[in-house]
């Protein structure tokens, strides 16, 4: 049993059922779980550990990241994918990416976790669908389990190649049985699906156009054979991901989704840009979340997705950075901001999201999408995970009079302090879990590997 005191906080957005935001208050942690949280005076005045934030940090929850590639880290800005949409920029990066090993994989897979914990991410979803050289999913799980992450890790898969019409090369997809067989491992040796778990698996074929619609309808079976294994993939990213499912399926996203039993509580899918309008009510009316990733979107120009149209349905809604490849920046609070900034330019209504609608869908609403009760908010009996930020930056300068706002509206290029299941791993703005200087020759040397081939 240890003890952990945070206290003399400035500003703490707590993400409650009151929304509460609370001025001189502290959090009181027994091991992972928050005990309690108020007002100093009220709280135990000692702990096996006092971090003293001297009335000059805003503390809130740690963000959550419904969407990622984390591998995608090893090829970022590369020119021949600069300026593609999605199927150009997809078909530039396929031969790179197949000549990703596993310690390769491992190595951008940490380094792309400490990016996310240093931007204030505590929780994170990542879609690995590709496994070429003898890489598995138990390379990243590893990795990223060094980094101290709250992980869902998702067995990706690709099963339709260039001969079956499909977009992926051949050689980068796997057999249908031998992916539901390896899905099945993942699950009995990692899948945790208690409350404060660190690890959790979901199944994610990667899209429309490189699975199989026995593929989607078989892991769908596989996941919901299992209390938690979630159901993960891409839809309606773009222009062309539409047109290819009319063609090949003659359905729109959202009904294709429907006929392979993609629709529930227990779904998400990212992007969403072209949902119609009969999908977006039919997601609201049966729980199926989405992954907003604003800063992809603007970056392959696939569009805006209709984010206050689908929250106004009651679609759950969280924050993806998507693949390093196509942001290419790793960094949750930023894409807060873009989604707030998308919101009003798509309505064209300055009132279309507010920052702290913003910060709501960064933390509540990634919670909800990855099915999760216990992180979110700061609460008792919620997972410690919080985050801290210093008032004391000049970018934050004339933002006195609202510094939760300045979250998302000023320029916040990461944390100062992060606590994950009562773990510090970033304290005085360092990552505590790994050398990074160590990490980043390292995952450098793979991503130059990698392009001289
Ligand atoms: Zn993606």
């Amino acid at each position: 049993m240890s003890t952990l005191l945070v206290r003399n906080i400035h500003t703490l957005v707590t993400m409650n059922a009151a929304r509460e935001e609370l001025r001189g208050a502290a959090i009181f942690v027994r091991d992972h779980v928050i005990e309690r949280v108020g007002r100093a005076s009220d709280l135990p005045q000692t702990a096996d550990t006092v971090l003293d934030l001297q009335d000059r940090h805003i503390v809130l929850p740690g963000l959550v990241n419904t969407h990622h590639h984390f591998y995608q880290t090893l090829t970022r800005a590369i020119p021949a994918a600069q300026n593609c949409d999605l199927f150009g920029w997809l078909k530039a990066l396929y031969p790179l990416w197949a000549r990703m090993t596993p310690p390769a994989l491992a190595g951008s897979a940490q380094l792309c976790a400490a990016e996310l914990i240093r931007s204030g991410c505590t929780t994170a979803s990542d879609h690995l669908y590709l496994f070429p050289n003898g890489a598995t999913l138990d390379d990243e799980i590893r990795a990223v389990g060094e980094a101290g992450l709250r992980f869902h890790a998702s067995r990706g898969s690709m099963s339709v190649g260039e001969s079956r019409g499909g977009l992926p090369p051949d050689s980068l997809v796997e057999a249908e049985e031998a992916i539901l067989r390896d899905s099945r491992r993942v699950i009995e040796s990692f899948h945790d699906s208690s409350r404060y778990s660190m690890l959790r698996i979901a199944l994610a074929p990667c899209s429309p156009f490189s699975v199989s619609r026995d593929l989607m309808r078989e892991s769908a079976a596989l996941a919901r054979s299992y209390p938690g294994v979630r159901l993960h993939t891409h839809l309606a990213e773009s222009n062309s991901d539409v047109d290819y499912s009319k063609a090949t399926f003659g359905l729109s996203p959202g009904e294709y989704a429907e006929s392979v039993g993609w629709v529930g509580p227990d779904v998400w899918h990212a992007h969403c840009v072209r949902l119609d309008d009969a999908a977006i009510s039919r997601f609201g009316q049966s729980g199926t979340g989405v992954a907003h990733c604003p800063c992809s979107n603007l970056r392959l120009a696939s569009g805006l997705a209709p984010i206050r149209k689908m929250r106004a349905a009651g679609v759950p809604v969280g924050l993806g950075t998507d693949g390093a490849a196509s942001n290419d920046a790793t960094n949750l609070l930023h894409e807060a901001r873009q989604a707030m900034l998308v919101a009003r330019v798509l309505d064209q209504d300055a009132a279309a999201m507010t920052a702290r609608e913003a910060l709501e869908i960064a933390t509540l609403g990634g919670a909800a999408v990855l099915g999760r009760a216990d992180i979110g908010s700061i609460a008792p009996g919620m997972a410690a995970d919080f985050i801290a930020i210093s008032l004391d930056r000049p970018g934050w300068v004339g933002a006195e009079q609202d510094p939760v706002a300045a979250l998302i509206f000023c320029e916040t290029n990461g944390v100062d302090y992060s606590f994950i299941h009562g773990r510090c791993v970033v304290d005085r703005g360092e990552i505590t879990t790994l050398e990074l200087p160590k990490l980043q020759s390292e995952v450098r040397r793979h991503a130059i590997e990698l392009v001289r081939g």
